[in-house]
């Protein structure tokens, strides 16, 4: 059965997804005083390197194709040939529900058109009005999704932040208490 399932998308199922570099925006309006610490233990398990090795070889996968110009997921998504649950959509932004949560509200933000933006670290001064469009469209779905008091907002952007679908996207993560910092 296991072997059916995408290897890309086998890594998304573990715990640790987290715990990996990206950029992060944080926007919480919790008192730091009253923000929680784990302590080093709980941050990283024993069982955690397994998990991290094959998220760290499926990015490094995807990333060996990712200027190719081939389709990714999102555009079959996009286009509708595959089902996704839209929670926002505008012209030139959709917004879904990722397939593998990691927080009780986990809604990814991409743009319509790719136009170049496979990751983050291709972004030129002509995608500026696209990458604010994304932000605001983070803060909408924020606001869809009762979160505005406190949600997180990442972006993976190539193989060393574990980026595994090269079509720019912002996570929007929240509905539980998030922890800093992420690893
Ligand atoms: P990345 O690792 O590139 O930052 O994030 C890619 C995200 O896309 C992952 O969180 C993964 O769960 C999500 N994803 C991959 N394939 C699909 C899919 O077919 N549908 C949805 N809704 N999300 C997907």
């Amino acid at each position: 059965m296991a072997a059916l399932v995408p290897f890309s998308l086998l890594r998304n199922y573990s715990p640790f997804m987290l715990a990996r570099p990206f950029v992060v925006v944080k926007a919480c309006n919790l008192n730091f005083s009253k923000s929680v610490v784990l302590p080093l233990p709980c941050r990283r398990l024993p069982f955690s390197t397994r998990a991290a090795h094959d998220e760290q070889a499926a990015a490094k996968a995807a990333a060996a194709t990712a200027d190719s110009g081939a389709p990714t997921i999102f555009d079959k998504i996009i286009n509708k040939e595959i089902p996704s649950s839209i929670v926002y959509e505008d012209e030139k932004v959709l917004a879904f529900r990722d397939i593998n949560p990691q927080a009780p509200v986990h809604v990814l933000v991409i743009p319509k058109l790719r136009n170049g933006l496979t990751e983050l670290a291709k972004a030129e001064g002509r995608h500026g009005e696209i990458l604010g469009q994304l932000l605001y469209a983070a803060k909408i779905v924020a606001e869809k999704e009762g979160i505005l008091d406190g949600f997180r907002v990442v972006i993976n952007s190539g193989p060393t932040a574990c980026q595994s679908v090269y079509h720019l996207h912002l996570h929007v993560l929240g509905g539980r208490q998030m922890n800093w910092p992420p690893g």
